[in-house]
């Protein structure tokens, strides 16, 4: 993901923080150290109140941090690959490669972040017991971490998909019927009410002039608009799934030759509208690709002079067969972060295939009413 800063990998599995997670840390430690502690636990002096608000809000993190790899590491036993976890303004996201192909991995994957942080909830809990100076920094941090991992546990068990819970409820309807958009739609919608329901709950505190109302209207509007998000992506997966690539490509693809001049290219290609990149071929050979963003770093004057090999991309050309799906094409566009695919029919290169095309495709069969 752009926007996050590496910090770790564990187990083959990158661990990133969202830029936003930064504030949110500064912001949680400020008011553990200010506000929170001194409330609950009087009689600190300054520096201590700021040790204990650093490191509580570093261990919230790490028990986020907990519950996801909970998450990554029961996908990954079970086959499914997982590429990346990054910490969030509101807890963290596994960015697993596919969607669990039966109920049963689903409801896994889904119930042991919850149940991690239960058990971590319930850890502190005890050893808060342990401590012999109640009123103390480490009883503090404890009851703390005790009482967030809980709510953890608890908003996260909340049955609106994509929420945990939401998934688990997902899985028994995709078990019970086999269907998994049905299941889906029904637990998308539980989603969509319980995030209507916060927002009509928050509200009702702000009008009553209770600001943390804002806190439950954000959280609901987060629920509701990721719900909504999920089960349109779902539509659309089902929709991409048994069309295959050469099904929507362009039959007569366009290509050019890396001596041509970046001048030629422009005027017998993109301003005759043949698509926004093309495949440079050489002797039936593709040896990279070349589109408008490369023409636009190069400077007007030098056109005529410079050769498409010389600004086209060589190195990393993703490729599909034209046997593929456009799943397939569109996962590889995603996660190469590149608007186009090459693609190959054996050795040959048979043309591209874009985001854009896979998107109009997917607006045609929605205006059309197909599948
Ligand atoms: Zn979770």
């Amino acid at each position: 993901m752009k926007s996050s800063l590496r910090l770790i990998r564990i187990a083959g599995i990158d661990i990133g923080v969202h830029y936003s997670w930064i504030f949110i840390f500064l912001l949680l430690s400020w008011g553990l150290a200010r506000a929170f502690f001194p409330g609950t636990f009087p009689g600190w002096d300054t520096a201590t109140y700021w040790v204990a608000g650093v490191s509580a809000a570093l261990l919230l993190f790490v028990s986020v941090l907990l519950h996801e790899l909970a998450h990554s590491l029961v996908a990954k036993a079970r086959g499914i690959g997982v590429q990346s976890i990054t910490l969030f303004l509101l807890g963290g996201v596994s960015n697993l490669e596919d969607e669990p192909e039966r109920p049963i991995v689903e409801f896994a994957v889904a119930i042991v972040g919850p149940l991690t942080s239960l058990a971590v909830a319930g850890i502190c809990w005890g050893l808060l017991g342990l401590v012999a100076d109640q009123q103390g920094p480490l009883a503090a941090i404890l009851a703390y971490l005790a009482l967030v991992n809980f709510i953890l546990a608890a908003f996260n068990l909340l049955p609106g998909f994509p929420l945990d819970g939401g998934r688990v409820l997902r899985s028994i309807l995709w078990r019970k019927t086999g269907n998994l958009v049905k299941a889906t739609n029904i637990a998308a919608n539980v989603g969509r009410f319980m995030g209507w329901g916060l927002i009509a709950f928050g509200l009702i505190r702000i009008f009553a002039g209770l600001l943390d109302g804002i806190w439950f209207a954000f959280i609901g509007w987060f629920l509701s608009t990721a719900a909504e998000a999920s089960r349109r992506e779902l539509t659309a997966r089902e929709q991409l799934s048994g069309v295959k690539v050469k099904d929507i490509m362009a039959t007569n693809p366009t290509t050019i030759s890396p001596d041509t001049s970046v001048a030629d290219l422009v005027s017998s290609v993109f301003r005759r509208q043949l698509g926004r990149a093309v495949p440079v071929c050489e002797d039936d050979r593709v040896v990279g690709v070349v589109s408008v963003t490369d023409v636009k770093e190069l400077p007007r004057e030098r056109w005529e002079q410079t050769p498409v090999s010389e600004i086209m991309t060589r190195e990393p050309l993703h490729m599909v067969s034209p046997e593929d799906d456009l799943n397939t094409a569109l996962r590889l566009i995603t996660k190469g972060d590149v608007n186009q695919v090459l693609v190959m029919d054996e050795k040959r290169c048979a043309g591209l295939i874009n985001r854009a095309d896979i998107l109009n495709y997917l607006q045609l069969t929605q205006e059309l009413g197909l599948r």
